[in-house]
This record gives C-alpha cells, structure tokens and sequence, in this order.
C-alpha cells in the first residue's frame, strides 16, 4: 500500500506515528493509499524546522522571493495536467473541473509575485520639525494552513503564495483525504527555488491540528472548511494567542426575479447546483423563484438535468464525479428522503436513475416547495441536492437570504439594473453575484463570507491575505541636528 508521506524540510519525511488514514479512489469506493496521521511530536518537530527556516526567509530580498514565485506559477503551469490528475483520482471531481480549480489557484501565485509591490508601506514626511513617521510590513513567523478535502489544490494556494511571499514560514496540514496534491505542489516549490522549511506539509487529522493550535511557535492560522470545525479553530487559536482566520460552511440562496432570462437562470442552477457534485462552498443549494417565474424555470432546470453525464473522471465525457465518501453520499441522500417527509416536492430524486455500480455516486436532485424550519433548506448539504422555495416579492426574497444562517455567497438574476444594485445594497452575503451563479472574487480582491461563515475579520488571498500574514510596524523618525538637543520629559507632539 503507497504511503503518502509528509513534505518537512525539502525532502518527503516518512510519518512514524503508526496512525494511518485510507486514501480511496471515490470513484470505486476502493482504498488506493494510506497517509501518515501526524502525532504531536511530529507536528512540533516540522513546526520548529520552519521556526528554523524563518529569520534567512524573511531577510530574503523582495526580489528573489518575487522571482521563486515566477518561477513556481511557471512549473504549475507546466504540471497543470499532472496537478488536475492528481486532484481528480483522490477527490473524485472530473478533470476539467480540477484544472479550473487549478486555474483560480494559479490567479493567487501571480498576485504573490507581486509582493515587492504589496509589501510598500506608507510614509508622511515632516510631521513635525525634523520628524518623518512611516509604517513598514513584516511577517509574522510561522504560520499554518489547514485546509479542506473539496478543493485540495485551490484552497492550500489561497493561503500558503501569500504567507511565503510576506515572509512567513508555513506548515501546511490538509486534507487527510486528497493529500497528494500538496506533496507534488511542495516538490514545485523547491524546483523553483524555496529554500528548504519555508514550506512544510504535515498530514493528520484532528491530533496534528491541535498539534499547530497549541504550539507557541504558530503565529496564525488559516482555516478552511466546516463550520463547527472553523468555530472550534478560532476559539482555541485566539484562546492560545494566535491570529485566526476560520472559513466555515455555506448555503447559497440564487434569486431568479420574473425579468431574468430563463435559459441563462437554468444554466447557471444547474453548473452551480450540480458542478463538483455540489461540493463547493460556493455551490448554489437553493433557488429562489420570484413571483410567476417558478414553474417555467423548474421546468427548464428539469429538462437540462438528464443530459448531465454522472460517472468517473477517467472519462472525459462526464461531467459530475462522485461524492468524497460512502458516508457522505449517504447523509446527502438522506436529505431527499427528509425533504418529502417534511413536505416538500422532490421532483427528480438523485438516487433514481442508472449510475455506476461502485462508487460513491449519487444523480443531481431538485427540490421544489422546500420551506425554512426544512432541514434540507437549514442546513449545508455539501451535495447535487437543489431546492426551490417560491416566494411572491423581492424583499421576501431578500429577507430569507438575510435570515439564513450562512452567508458566504449569493447571486441574483435579472435584466433590471436597479433591481440587481438594490440587491447588493440590501443582502447581508460576502460574495454577491449578479447574473453570475458562483462570484468567487479574482486573486487580487479577497475571498470571505459573512455570519457563520467565517470567524474572525480577514478574509482569504488577495490585500487581506497580506494584512493577514504581516504585522504593520509604524516608526518615528528624527535625525537631530545636535545642535538643538534637550531633554523633554512631555508626551511626544506634533504641533
Ligand atoms: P472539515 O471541517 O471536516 O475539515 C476541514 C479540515 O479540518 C481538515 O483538514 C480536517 O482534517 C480538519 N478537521 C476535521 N475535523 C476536525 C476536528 N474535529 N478537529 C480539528 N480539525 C479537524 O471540512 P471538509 O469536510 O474537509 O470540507 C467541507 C466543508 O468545508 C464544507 O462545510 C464547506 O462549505 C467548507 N468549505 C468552505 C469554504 C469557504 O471558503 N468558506 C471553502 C471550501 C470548503
């Protein structure tokens, strides 16, 4: 059985805590590996290698780290194909959708390789007599990453371009599930340059997160994935001092207003609905149909959903992979079952229809008449489930979407320009998209959303990510004339 082993200090590291996780292939339900579940001492020993690592790092001139970076972009551009093979044998997602993840991906190692220019600070001159005031960036040490099973190859970059660009060390902890990516990314790395314990991969699971919660040397930490988890992360790691950023769950509500184009509406329900098996974060889990476009546009969504091809990635043709796990396939499925019992109108059931014999596949499924108090309206589903609630007006819609839980992305549909600029006035969402069903923010603004899905202030990649990584340091200079030297026992002043 392969061994997917840790990346410490420029070199796999086999794991030595006897504990390991299985790596199935979702798309036979068959295990193809095992990872190493990294024990505390473990853990520390990879976080003191990057403590190590972190004072040549952060003296490294802006230049070089911007030129390693260049360097990086270009060779995971160059193994894109390996990197999307990688992602879609282990996460389950068809290739083509692993290569778009790699593409946002790749949007934040190019915003990084502008570092000498995000790390400018700001100077005013002669503040006073003599006295020029200025603020200067600088990394805040070693900092850790731990990361989600849905995007293995996205999410790491989102966090880990940024933190090394500022100067920053990094222990990465992903995924126990879909691993390998962040070996193969960590062998890039050290192709392009990266001088070994800058940028370290521990696997585990719950042990080696509270491994990098409870060590002293982390200085932060970034977090990606559910939402109790993100909470747990961001008590304990503020509680130990730490600055975290924990992104949690979603459930993300797409109003379709009489005016929209109904083709244009179904289309998007459906790739955002059902792309990646609605295992995205910013997947759209319900419709909100407004007003008498409701049965028209159910209809379209319903005539485009037995053309999608549901099978495994090794072909080509198809367009949704399976679930992560058997487990997760099951409580997805379940949720069908709840809808009905609870009065909603399942009107096609995912679990009908052919579909591969082993696998943890489940078809797309779209709910109508679903009502809040409805656990598959309350709840993040993480699945092709999509449901429909039917409202009359604008505002009720608006309303539904401010009284939900979550809040990390929206989108509306419509020709009406005010409409969609009220909209983004009135919700209360972080990612709002207009005519756009999945408005992930390009690599140079930041990704976050608002309410339970995120805890703490910054959001991911992008300015905040720099904010994020760095500590402002504000100096007050004067270079006196010793001529008029004396002693002042008063508060500083600048008039
Ligand atoms: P998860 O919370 O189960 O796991 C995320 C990470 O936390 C993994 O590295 C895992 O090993 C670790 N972890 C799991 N249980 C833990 C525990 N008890 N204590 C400490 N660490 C633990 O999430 P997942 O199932 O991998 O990913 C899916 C979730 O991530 C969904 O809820 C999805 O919405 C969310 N997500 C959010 C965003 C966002 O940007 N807001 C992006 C992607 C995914």
């Amino acid at each position: 059985m392969h061994t997917i082993p840790h990346w410490i200090s420029g070199q796999e590291v086999v794991p030595t805590s006897g504990n390991f996780g299985p790596v199935f292939d979702p798309s036979t339900g068959e295990q193809q590996a095992q990872v190493g579940l990294a024990s505390t001492a473990e853990m520390d020993a990879a976080i003191a290698t990057a403590k190590a690592a972190f004072p040549a790092w952060r003296s490294t001139s802006l230049s070089r780290k911007s030129e390693i970076l260049f360097r990086f972009r270009e060779l995971v551009v160059a193994n894109r194909d390996e990197i999307a093979r990688l992602v879609s044998i282990e996460h389950g997602k068809v290739p083509s959708d692993a290569a778009g993840e790699l593409a946002r991906g790749i949007e934040n190692i190019e915003f990084s390789c502008g570092i000498p220019t995000h790390m400018k600070g700001g100077f005013s001159e002669q503040v006073s007599g003599g006295i020029d005031v200025y603020s200067i960036k600088q990394p805040l040490g070693v900092v850790a990453g731990i990361t989600p099973f849905n995007f293995p190859a996205m999410v790491p970059l989102w966090m880990f371009t940024n933190a090394i660009a500022t100067g920053n060390t990094f222990i990465l902890k992903p995924s126990e599930k879909d691993p390998s990516v962040t070996v193969f990314m960590a062998k890039l790395l050290k192709e392009a340059g990266l001088p070994d314990g800058v940028f370290n991969v521990v696997q585990g699971d719950k042990v080696a997160v509270d491994a990098i919660l409870n060590n002293p040397d982390i200085a932060a930490v970034s977090f990606v994935g559910s939402t109790p988890i993100a909470k747990y992360i961001y008590s304990t790691g503020t509680a130990n001092g730490k600055r975290v950023q924990a992104l949690g769950g979603a459930k993300n509500h797409m109003i379709v207003l009489p005016d929209a184009d109904i083709n244009m509406a179904a289309d998007a329900s459906v790739s955002a609905g059902f792309g990646s098996a609605g295992e995205r974060c910013m997947a759209i889990s319900v419709v909100v149909a407004v007003g008498d476009i409701a049965d028209p546009l159910i209809e379209a969504i319903s005539a485009r959903i037995p053309a999608l091809k549901v099978g495994p990635g090794t072909d080509p043709e198809n367009e949704m992979g399976p679930l992560i796990t058997g487990e997760h396939r099951d409580k997805v499925a379940s949720y069908i079952d709840g809808a009905a019992s609870e009065g909603a109108t399942v009107v096609v059931d995912g679990r009908e229809g052919t579909l591969p014999e082993k696998g943890y596949f489940l078809n797309p499924s779209l709910i109508d008449h679903v009502r809040p108090g409805m656990k598959v309206y309350d709840e993040e589903i993480f699945g092709p489930v999509l449901s429909v609630i039917r409202v009359d007006t604008y505002d009720e819609a608006v309303t539904l979407i401010n009284d939900h839980q979550y809040g990390n992305g929206t989108a509306i549909f419509t020709r009406d320009g005010g409409a969609a600029r009220q909209f983004q006035f009135d919700i209360q969402v972080g990612m709002v998209g207009i005519n756009v069903p999945i408005p992930v923010p390009v690599g140079y603004y930041s990704f976050g959303g608002w309410k339970a899905s995120i805890f703490g202030d910054a959001n991911m990649y992008g300015p905040a990510g720099i904010e994020f990584y760095t500590h402002t340091k504000t100096v007050t200079s004067r270079w006196p004339d010793p001529s008029t030297s004396s002693v002042d026992l008063g508060f500083p002043q600048t008039r």
